[in-house]
């Protein structure tokens, strides 16, 4: 099928096996690839109630179908796993070379499942696959642990690797890939229960064929025209996503100590500009012409001498406003130590900034802390803490995991001050000033992400962010659209100003499969996988009730934030009817029968 190879590779870590297999073509024509798919496989192949850290969980790895065909920022990769941060079905998506080295080993998919007896590395080669004894990367950061690899197995290999925070099971760690991270919901734990430290690939180059080569070039070309003329990424290609941090400030919606305040009085401290003047070379994944990212030179403090590939907007928040701060070499040097040790940076200032409120509020005091003075804006301190929760010490044993789960440890009144969307900690935009964002992070099926449903026009402007009428149909579209793009893979910020009627024309010239011409089709796909994702979730006693926002979001106006302040969540329970109607659930949020029927999926959850 053109550029889709339909095969995948299963890894079983406890018996040491692999097998190739054939992904059904009706499987493909549901769900496509990547996103879609991953989560067609993890529901029919994990039981309701498996423990995310167990054996049975799986960590399905997987390329999107026009991943590593030549098209402009499709060549990122994702991981799909059971979150044992937020209980839910999740996917993690990166960049990195390592989704295209599937792609040329012939896969679309690589799905591991059991758990090694001793630390293990899995590598892929034309010969074969091997299950090799990784006691001797044990300890290992990322970085270390690649040139390890490519020394091993040759300067052409790629991987995915875990750092020490995975190994230590915080369950917020990563899996890198060249300088890019699978960040969110604990995918690095998933592969740290398994005792896999790294999967590593060296086969030769071999670009998937568009089934209509003339056709598919001919795209390409008008992409790359498409891209040139468009502002959007004019502002990715010069300054990557740092730009964003002024935008969000002017909304009055960038989260300020914990998500008390919604702007900062010095923000340009941190504006893109400033990170611009550190720039050293531009970087960024495997053909893509924006190249959002930034290899920058860490000049000053405990990394001084060592580079980062970023900061990235959402670290900014996390390591600067909502820790009180704007400092670019704290940020700088918190995302280097972050990197060290293999953590999601947004779940760690989530984590961070909750112990400083509980520390300002009196709910914990220097003798919890490790003698560690919390106070906002204590770098040194706040650096240690990180540092404890990297190692799984002190406090940072509590703060390894999540917030949700050190709330309910906490218990009383800490429970109100944790930030998160049914365990993932919140991302750098405050709901109460744009509503249908804030709708999306809290209906989203993997919990409180930036990324599952992100309203453009909401955050450009072009709808007012207050109004909630309507917002729950819109709402339910663009996590549509965005299903399915996570399920090309398109990247958000490499594919400015594309449109599914762009989408239909590569997919057909690409697979040969007239379906996907059809628009209607493709956004019937994107429900589908929503409606999997909620059955999924479902089977495991999620409803309604987990599709809300942190008290704050509800109760308390927002402070100190230009045009938003004094905005509320007051009405979730309108936007969710609304939202529910537009999917066709019924009022506990759960798909109705005559929807499961309409989007062919079999079993009806029990809920
Ligand atoms: S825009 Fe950035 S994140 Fe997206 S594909 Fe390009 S380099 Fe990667």
């Amino acid at each position: 099928m053109g550029t889709f190879t339909g095969k995948l590779l299963r890894v079983d870590l406890t018996r040491n096996k692999s097998t190739v297999e054939r992904i059904p073509d009706q499987h493909f024509r549901d769900f496509i690839s990547a996103r879609g798919l991953g989560s067609k496989y993890l529901y029919d192949e994990i039981k309701p109630g498996t423990d995310p850290l167990s054996p049975e969980n799986r960590l399905i790895l997987s390329i999107g179908v026009l991943g590593g065909a030549g098209l402009q920022g499709f060549s990122k990769w994702a991981v799909t796993t059971k979150s044992p941060l937020t209980g839910t079905i999740f996917r993690s998506i990166t960049g990195g070379n390592f989704g295209v080295w599937m792609k040329h080993a012939g896969y679309d998919f690589v799905i591991i499942q059991g758990k090694a007896d001793k630390p293990c590395h899995v590598h892929i080669d034309r010969e074969g696959v091997y299950f090799l004894d990784a006691r001797d990367l044990i300890g290992l950061d990322y970085r270390t642990v690649q040139i390890k690899l490519k020394d091993k197995h040759g300067p052409h290999t790629e991987s995915a690797c875990i750092g020490p925070a995975g190994e230590k099971m915080v369950r917020y760690a990563v899996i890198s890939s060249g300088e890019r991270t699978a960040s969110r919901g604990g995918v690095g734990t998933v592969m740290g229960s398994k005792n896999l430290k790294a999967i590593s690939i060296n086969v030769p180059i071999r670009k998937p064929a568009p089934h209509d080569p003339a056709r598919f070039a001919n795209l390409a070309r008008k992409q790359i025209e498409i891209l040139k003329q468009h502002p959007r990424k004019k502002n990715m290609s010069i300054f990557g996503t740092p730009y964003i941090t002024t935008v969000v400030d002017s909304l009055g919606i960038l989260p300020v100590k914990n998500f008390q305040e919604g702007s900062i009085r010095t923000v340009q401290e941190i504006a893109g500009k400033d990170f611009l003047e550190l720039k050293r070379t531009k970087a960024g994944c495997h053909v893509c012409m924006t190249r959002c990212g930034g290899m920058r030179d860490v000049t000053q403090g405990p990394f001084s001498g060592s580079r980062i590939d970023g900061p990235e907007y959402e670290t900014i928040y996390a390591f600067g406003p909502l820790l009180g701060l704007t400092d670019k070499q704290f940020v700088i040097n918190a995302n280097a130590l972050c990197d060290y040790y293999g953590l999601d940076t947004i779940s760690t200032g989530v984590c961070v900034a909750y112990a400083c409120e509980l520390f300002e509020k009196g709910l914990i005091s220097h003798s919890d802390t490790n003698g560690l003075d919390l106070r906002w804006g204590n770098q040194e301190a706040l650096f240690s803490l990180i540092e404890m929760i990297g190692k799984r010490e002190g406090l940072g044993e509590l703060l390894g995991e999540g917030v949700k789960r050190a709330a309910e440890c906490l218990g009383g009144d800490a429970i109100q001050y944790a930030m998160h969307v049914k365990g993932l900690e919140m991302p750098g935009y405050d709901p109460r000033g744009v509503k249908g964002y804030g709708l999306s992070m809290a209906t989203s099926n993997i919990g409180g992400s930036h990324m599952y449903g992100r309203p453009r026009d909401e955050l450009s402007g072009k709808v007012d962010p207050y109004v909630e009428e309507g917002k729950g149909r819109a709402i339910a579209r663009v996590q549509k659209e965005q299903a399915l793009e996570d399920s090309l893979i398109a990247c958000t910020f490499g594919n400015t100003g594309l449109d599914l009627q762009f989408y239909s024309e590569v997919l057909v010239a690409a697979t040969g499969i007239d379906a996907f011409g059809s628009q209607d089709n493709l956004l019937e796909i994107g429900e589908r996988i929503l409606c999997l994702e909620r059955c999924f979730n479902i089977r495991d006693g999620f409803s309604r009730k987990d599709d809300s926002l942190p008290q704050r979001m509800l109760s308390e106006p927002l402070k100190h934030a230009g045009p938003a302040t004094g905005q509320l969540v007051s009405h979730l329970d309108r936007l969710l009817d609304e939202y529910y109607e537009a999917l066709g659930y019924t009022k506990e949020g759960i798909p109705s029968v005559e929807k499961l029927k309409e989007l062919r999926i079999d079993r009806c959850p029990d809920p």
